[in-house]
């Protein structure tokens, strides 16, 4: 970001300029000229609903680049939608500017939001658009259509249902840990990917779309594996069994474990995966597996009706966490 941008054009010329051509294929965005947007769910479903918030030097840093600070924004909510095994359909756009934001940062910031929308197939249909003395806060709420009925909750995981993630678990733990420290004896290649997958998460919408009558429970990873299907323990009244042996990874984070540069509790501890842990019987692994593709379904655990969390080393011996998931406050 650069100091104040005296060529950045007022709101209503921002918004047509920048907005406006992102809401221009939904009908119901009005082209963002009137006071709100009209719409309406599809016969027969549901619209799920989310919001989630950016705000400069907390969730992202004033020189990132724009386009992924966009991308990060639209993503983590499409996530939510995945989880919930909705389809992702419209969002509105909150932003409070501060002055020192130019004209060129939003320029890209709008050139992201147009690449996501295109490649998830989602469309912008309002927002509101303020000033502040206080940081650069951006955010999305985002809606996507279900079967009536059909949201997938964080309350439905049975005893005996096998626990699954999708993709692999811990990349952006080490990424952020390579930004923040470097990662010495690892190749470059091997750090470019974990650091792309802190930067810019990849919401699993197309897996999304089969858990709906499917799965009994789904949360995605955002606070970390272990506190994440902790949440949905708490709202089934269960517990499970998680089992680190089992933990899909990636090449790079293997060669990250093998060098003792992070720990299997570290990475069920730290957040930022955006994969999907889901509780669903047995029955449904063919199912699921095929939903999931190349992404990859693992099973690594299972429910079990005591309530609590047992975490299984590789060894098969129980161990503690010292830090459950991130949380804001
Ligand atoms: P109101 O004063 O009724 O809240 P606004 O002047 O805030 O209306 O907004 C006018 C129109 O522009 C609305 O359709 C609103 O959704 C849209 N809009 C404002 N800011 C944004 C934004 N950042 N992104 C998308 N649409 C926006
Ligand atoms: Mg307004």
């Amino acid at each position: 970001m650069t100091r104040e941008d005296r060529t950045r054009p007022g709101e209503f010329e921002l918004i047509e300029r920048l907005f406006a051509p992102l809401a221009a294929n939904a009908p119901g965005s009005l082209q963002l000229k009137d006071d709100a947007a009209l719409v309406s769910g599809r016969s027969g479903e549901d619209l799920v609903v989310t919001v989630d918030t950016l705000v400069a030097g907390r969730h992202f840093l004033p020189d990132d680049p724009p386009d992924l600070v966009a991308k990060k924004l639209l993503r983590v909510n499409l996530s939510d939608l995945a989880a919930k095994g909705a389809r992702p359909d419209f969002y509105l756009l909150s932003l409070a500017l501060p002055k020192d934001v130019s004209f060129a940062w939003l320029e890209a910031f709008s050139r992201g939001l147009a690449d996501d929308q295109k490649m998830f197939g989602i469309t912008l249909v309002g927002g509101d658009t303020t000033a502040t003395d206080g940081p650069l806060v951006l955010t999305v709420t985002a809606m996507g259509g279900v079967a009536a009925g059909g949201m997938v909750r964080r309350n439905g995981a049975k005893p005996g249902d096998r626990v699954w993630v999708t993709g692999t678990i811990g990349d952006a733990a080490i990424g952020l840990a390579a930004l923040a420290n470097g990662m010495s004896g690892l190749a470059d290649e091997q750090v470019r990917t974990l650091v792309e997958r802190y930067r810019l998460p990849q919401p699993r919408c197309a897996f999304g779309l089969a858990l709906s009558g499917v799965a009994h429970a789904a949360a995605d990873v955002s606070d970390g594996l272990a506190a994440d299907l902790g949440h949905i323990l708490e709202a089934s009244g269960a517990g499970a069994v998680l089992e680190l042996g089992r933990l899909p990874l990636s090449s790079a984070a293997r060669a990250a474990l093998d060098l003792g540069r992070t720990s299997l509790e570290h990475l069920v501890s730290d957040g930022d995966d955006y994969e999907i842990v889901l509780a669903a019987p047995a029955s449904a692994a063919g199912a699921l597996t095929r939903a999931a593709g190349a992404i990859g379904l693992t099973e690594v655990g299972h429910i079990v009706a005591e309530p609590g969390l047992t975490i299984l080393g590789p060894d098969g011996r129980a161990v503690a966490l010292e830090k459950k998931g991130f949380q804001h406050f």
